[in-house]
């Protein structure tokens, strides 16, 4: 039997909203939804879905960015939510109809996708992202994290495809006009990654398999797409151009793996 392709595409990525789509056959996850409803359906509609075609909507953390239209989508549209129980506890999600709780260990199915979710050091109560498949290639996504962990290495090791943040440039950063406690919270351990700290996880990654790339979660004030592209080149040996860029406005077009 052949195995449906595994797709995906972002609806937009960086603090002011992100959500990624992974499809597989007929079963199509989103995963944050950090737009309000009206502009989740608006941005699913210039990806070709209309709301009813998701089958389920996965949250990595309950961070404003990837929850914000989750609740009224689910609500309106009655999508399972599905989390670990620390991020069900948000309350910004409001009454929700079907909620189904995951460890952030587990492996576990959704339609056709199997889905790995590992947990990861940020600062929210029950943080996790997840790797997802269609039984053959695998796709890693990870954003919102402080650091590399040797888990998260051998979580992401030999995907096909990996959506990987790269919120800052460290200098940029330090010299940008953020407020000190904010600086250091993005920096710190359970913030975000830097370009170089994403480039050292890739760089301890197994990349044979590896078909496609793209940066996530930039900042606009404190990064610039070259440095992110340049920083994850550098490891792939790559032109900077195979490096792709999700950005907070259109997000990333359909990718097959
Ligand atoms: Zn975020
Ligand atoms: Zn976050």
């Amino acid at each position: 039997m052949s195995l449906s392709q595994l797709e995906f595409a972002s609806l937009g990525s960086g603090s002011k909203g992100n959500a990624t789509l992974v499809c597989v056959g007929t079963t199509c996850i989103m995963v944050d939804c950090g737009f309000s409803m009206r502009e989740t359906v608006l941005r699913l509609e210039q990806c070709g879905k209309q709301p009813e075609q998701i089958s389920a909507i996965l949250l990595t953390h309950e961070h404003t960015d990837h929850i914000k239209g989750a609740g009224a989508l689910s609500r309106r549209y009655g999508i399972p939510l599905w989390s670990t129980r620390g991020t069900a506890r948000a309350q910004a999600l409001g009454d929700i109809g079907r909620h189904y709780f995951i460890n952030a260990e587990e492996e576990f199915k959704i339609g056709q996708i199997f889905i790995q979710a590992y947990p990861v050091p940020h600062d929210a109560r029950e943080p996790c992202q997840f790797t997802f498949s269609n039984g053959r290639q695998r796709l890693g996504l990870l954003t919102d994290v402080g650091k590399g962990t040797p888990h998260i290495v051998e979580q992401l090791t030999k995907c096909d495809a990996l959506l990987l943040e790269c919120n800052h440039d460290s200098e940029m950063l330090q010299n940008g006009d953020y407020p000190p406690s904010l600086k250091q919270r993005v920096a710190s351990d359970l913030g975000h990654l830097s370009n170089q700290q994403a480039a050292e996880i890739l760089s301890q990654l197994d990349t044979t398999n590896l078909k496609y790339i793209a940066a996530m979660h930039l900042s606009d004030k404190n990064n610039q797409s070259y440095l992110a592209r340049q920083a994850l080149s550098e490891v792939l040996n790559c032109e900077q151009s195979w490096v792709n860029i999700a950005d907070q406005q259109t997000g990333l077009a359909w990718q097959q793996i």
